[in-house]
């Protein structure tokens, strides 16, 4: 071959020959913004020119939102101070400026976008010459410049609310970006899901659609951002270890917070540890390992060419923003307030936030903690005594528990009346059961001092509004349970129509309890590892097996409704739970006798009642309608049940635990 007939690729003449015929490449999202983008003077950290090596981070998934990349759907799930507020104004410059086309930014409200185009969007055309020379200024409203809504030659910017479905109702868009969407309601106007509106806009551009989802994370298995990210690979931000070159990601288990000899948290010392070579990392060494890391899915059986998951915590915050000495300070502030805690663990951690009740709470764990105290006496720490009940078809179940400081527990006791509700000797036994005398530690003999009955499914709510109206003295009442969001106890409402329909003077009283709200503190409270102190939930030795089934039995799950995730508490149909709700009936008693003091002072009030008592001996007489109950002490080695039997009805049972 004649060897003016070959082509050299590397002969510098053929090689300019081939660079004047080559298309010119578009620049990526990161080559444009690190060649036009400036920050504004106002309200960015660092006023001048962008630096994309000042967030190397952010450089892969800004850039798979050029349009010579495959990938069509990006979802970022980062936390405050990240600089992801600066990319995604990257992207919006990047599109007016290098790859016009009809764009839509929405956010939470629509108040969020005029705020975002205003304080962001706005100074950023201002002040980034290519683009000013593109959008018309703001004071041409018939230059196609509003505050929602920005012209460009070949383009424009839309920006909605997820809130309205007009916004996101538009036209055709070849590039969405969706931000803070686990802050997106459910349902737009009635229209549906928000998102899905939005997303469908991009439909018509098919591959070359460019989709951005951005957000801080929210509750686990509800917030939106997770849901995204679940069909993704996600991605996180592996990083070298200065000391050994070990890739790792920056984990929450590995930032060491010391503590001084005082005991105190050394927050300003905070740094993190190396997991393989244990060395000390600091966070003069971040800007090294930030340039040296890099994405790497943890996920790769969810690998896709056109969709991809970042995650990436406020611990990769670049020197100078936020440090790991502010981080620990905020983690050491939030100590003991859930809802500081689930911000750290959002905004800075970038992680779900896993309520503590949402985990099925161990029987045979509750079990083992039980403390050698008899059935039917009150140890030291308890100031109160109240009585939950619950009616079921042929028996009726009651419990005991008594309440020290700031709702510390005691669970006392537990009978069951076996019998028909709709029969007036059951009720007589369940009155001698609740009556039943609580010896304290201190010798004086209490007894419960408000009590919580169910009123039940309907078939038996007529006598409860009869029992508890007989007992209306004795602060004995009728509840009934509501779902969702309510408070402990409600204003109470009067019944006094019966079931026939016929007035009754003097009506039962009925009480709305919030049963989930309930459940939930109760369900936190049982999860605690403390021996003590408040909210402590305390077990007598020789509670049954079953007890601690029933009391473990329900489990917060989430169900889908109209396509959404919602909590729910549930529990398998098999399973009994009366000794839960009596429980919880109890708290709600507790509640019920909390409002009708001065909250503040409560526990103080029982404090010097219980005092009082100490005098006086006697906490309350009989009531005289009813036998007094044998104010023996049960044998301690029958534990389940009061051993207790009325004097004046050999007849009746007062059976046992078991079945
Ligand atoms: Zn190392």
């Amino acid at each position: 071959m004649h060897p003016s007939l070959s082509i050299d690729p590397g002969n510098p003449l053929v090689r300019g020959f081939f660079d004047t015929w080559k298309v010119p490449t578009l620049r990526t999202v990161t080559g444009w913004a690190d060649d036009k983008r400036m920050l504004p003077s106002k309200g960015a950290a660092e006023p001048g020119k962008y630096r994309s090596a000042r967030t190397p981070y952010m450089r892969e998934p800004m850039d798979c939102m050029s349009v010579q990349s495959e990938v069509q759907q990006v979802c970022i799930m980062a936390g405050a101070q990240l600089g992801k507020s600066e990319s995604l104004n990257n992207l919006v410059g990047y599109v007016i400026d290098e790859a016009p086309g009809p764009m839509l930014l929405v956010q939470p409200t629509v108040d969020n976008a005029k705020r975002y185009s205003k304080q962001r969007i706005g100074p950023m055309i201002l002040e980034t010459p290519s683009l000013a020379a593109k959008v018309v200024a703001n004071k041409s409203r018939e230059g196609g410049n509003t505050m929602l809504e920005k012209e460009f030659p070949g383009g424009i910017l839309i920006l909605g609310g997820a809130n309205s479905a007009a916004g996101l109702r538009s036209m055709p868009i070849r590039f969405l970006l969706a931000d803070e969407i686990s802050n997106w309601p459910d349902d737009v106007d009635g229209e549906g899901d928000p998102l899905k509106l939005a997303e469908a806009r991009t439909n018509t551009f098919g591959r070359k659609r460019k989709v951005m989802k951005t957000s801080t994370p929210g509750v686990k298995d509800i917030c939106r951002i997770e849901r995204e990210m679940l069909k993704t690979d996600w991605r996180r931000y592996f990083v070298p270890c200065p000391h050994c070159g070990h890739m790792h990601t920056l984990d929450w288990k590995n930032f060491i917070i010391p503590k001084g000899e005082d005991g105190k948290s050394l927050t300003e010392q905070a740094h993190m540890v190396c997991p393989d070579c244990g060395g000390v990392i600091e966070e003069r060494h971040k800007t090294d390992m930030l340039n040296g890391g890099e994405w790497r899915a943890t996920r790769p059986e969810k690998a896709s060419r056109t969709r991809r998951g970042y995650q990436i915590s406020g611990l990769y915050s670049p020197i100078g923003w936020k440090s790991w000495a502010e981080v620990a300070l905020e983690w050491v502030e939030a100590q003991g307030d859930p809802k500081a805690l689930q911000a750290f663990v959002n905004n800075v951690l970038a992680e779900t936030w896993e309520e503590a009740f949402s985990v099925r709470l161990d029987a045979e764990g509750l079990a083992a903690r039980a403390e050698a105290y008899d059935h039917f006496t009150a140890p030291a720490g308890v100031l109160v005594v109240t009585c939950g009940v619950d009616v079921q078809i042929n028996r009726i179940e009651i419990q005991h528990v008594g309440w020290g400081v700031d709702e510390e527990a005691w669970v006392l006791g537990y009978t069951i009346v076996f019998g028909d509700p709709t029969n007036f000797d059951t009720w007589s036994q369940v009155w001698d059961a609740i009556r039943m005398p609580i010896k304290h530690a201190s010798g004086v003999e209490l007894r419960a001092v408000a009590t919580a009955v169910d009123s039940g499914d309907g078939n038996t709510t007529n006598e409860v509004y009869a029992f508890t109206r007989q007992h209306r003295k004795e602060h004995v009442f009728a509840v009934k349970g509501m779902a969702g969001p309510k408070p402990v106890i409600s204003a109470p409402s009067k019944q006094d129509i019966n079931i026939r329909g016929q007035k009754i003077e003097k009506g039962a009283i009925l009480y709305t309890v919030g049963v989930d709200s309930i459940k939930s503190t109760v369900y936190g409270r049982l999860k605690r590892t403390e021996k003590d102190g408040p909210g402590t939930v305390h077990f007598p030795l020789g509670m049954t097996t079953e007890y601690y089934k029933q009391l473990t039995a329900e489990k917060q799950v989430t169900t889908m409704l109209r396509g959404f995730p919602k909590r729910k508490w549930t529990k398998k149909d098999s399973d009994n739970n009366e000794a839960l709700d009596t429980f919880n009936y109890s708290y709600a008693a507790l509640h019920y006798w909390i409002s009708r003091h001065n909250p503040r002072t409560f526990w103080k009030q029982m404090a010097s009642r219980l005092e009082k008592l100490k005098t006086a001996r006697v906490e309350s007489k009989p009531a005289v309608s009813v036998p007094e109950p044998v104010a023996a002490t049960p044998d301690p080695a029958q534990h389940a049940a009061p051993s207790a039997v009325p004097a004046r009805r050999p007849e009746s049972k007062l059976s046992g635990w078991k079945r």
